[in-house]
């Protein structure tokens, strides 16, 4: 079922969250240890990130150096196809423009549709860790709005291989939203217009990064309700967990952490202090959302639940 029809069937605030696949090599078991805590929430949906390539340098016999293409977390789609065999909820691969061409998409596509996935977070993706900016392939999308329409042509009975007759797919088509601004864009104003065109184009609703002051997220909402963007808005929280992440979280994601939560952070003196003042956050958070009747609250799980499942326990 599509994330919409879920929303519009939706008595209460769902519960959903994002988990990342196993890097190469581990089974898929580390995944369902990762959903089956989750499965007491009653998620409507789980999600499923998408990793693309990097590159890594090997010597040759001859001196010379090899680029050698390896994909660390491959599976995205065998995993959302098992996830809705196991337990019987939707899951929600994301795809990604960087590293497919349009082939390569419409093909990714056809395969969902053949495992009756309804739903796709359709996203531009990062930049491979060794470029400065994002280069797309080069008969690829270089923005999100243009893997939209390629969906919505395909939704629409229009495909890029017209050599047998192919039935219209129907996917439920997610975007991502920044509260703070995507950290390329000029400000907030052109983000948003960029956001608009992704809704107009066939985003059905914006799923956003992540934000600790809700406030942040309540003006997104209001300036995104006054630019006619009307699809709904799933705020996305994770919750800080580490010492590290105090600075790895503004530096990765181009995102602020409020005055309060940093003087709480500040006292803390090790990794379990840290995640204890995740979970307050997380959990004071998720309250005051959920009170101010957002359709859903989707979580980062960044591939560990319990914290995710102590904040669960106290809002669903
Ligand atoms: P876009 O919407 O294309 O926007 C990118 C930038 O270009 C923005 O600054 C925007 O303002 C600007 N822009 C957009 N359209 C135009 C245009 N036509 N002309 C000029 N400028 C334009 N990354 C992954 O690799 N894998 C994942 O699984 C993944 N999941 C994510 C899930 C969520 C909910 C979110 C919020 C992000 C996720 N990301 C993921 C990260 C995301 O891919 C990056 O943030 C990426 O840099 C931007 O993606 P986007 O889809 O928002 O891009």
């Amino acid at each position: 079922m599509k994330v919409t029809q879920h929303i519009k069937e939706a008595k209460e605030t769902l519960f959903s969250f994002e988990i990342l696949p196993p890097l190469k090599g581990k089974s898929i078991q580390s995944i369902f240890d990762g959903i089956d805590p989750m499965m007491e929430f009653k998620p409507k949906f789980v999600n499923v990130t998408y990793h693309r390539e990097e590159y890594i340098y090997k010597e040759r016999e001859n001196g010379l150096l090899e680029k050698i293409a390896i994909r660390k977390r491959p599976g995205t789609v065998g995993i959302c196809a098992a996830i809705m065999n196991k337990y019987d909820v939707d899951a929600v691969p994301h795809l990604i423009c960087g590293g497919f061409s349009k082939e390569e998409t419409e093909n990714a596509l056809i395969d969902l549709q053949f495992l009756g996935i309804d739903n796709v977070l359709a996203l531009r993706g990062d930049s491979i860790k060794t470029e400065s900016v994002f280069r797309p392939d080069p008969n690829g999308h270089q923005y999100a709005v243009e893997l939209i329409r390629q969906i919505t042509d395909m939704n629409e009975g229009h495909y890029m291989l017209d050599d047998v007759d192919l039935e219209p797919t129907n996917f439920c088509i997610g975007a991502a939203g920044y509260p703070e601004k995507h950290f390329e864009a000029m400000n907030l104003s052109t983000d948003l217009h960029y956001l608009k065109a992704k809704v107009e184009a066939g985003a059905e609703y914006i799923t956003t990064q992540m934000f600790f002051d809700n406030q942040k997220f309540y003006d997104f909402v209001d300036a995104c309700r006054a630019m006619d963007i009307n699809v709904p808005i799933i705020p996305g929280l994770k919750p800080i967990k580490s010492l590290n992440h105090i600075s790895f979280l503004p530096k990765f994601f181009h995102i602020d952490l409020p005055e309060a939560l940093s003087k709480e952070l500040m006292k803390c003196k090790d990794n379990k202090s840290v995640e204890q003042v995740g979970i307050e956050w997380g959990i004071q958070q998720s309250k005051e959302l959920k009170e101010y009747g957002v359709p859903c609250i989707h979580y980062y799980t960044m591939s560990n639940s319990s914290q995710v499942k102590s904040i669960a326990k106290e809002i669903f």
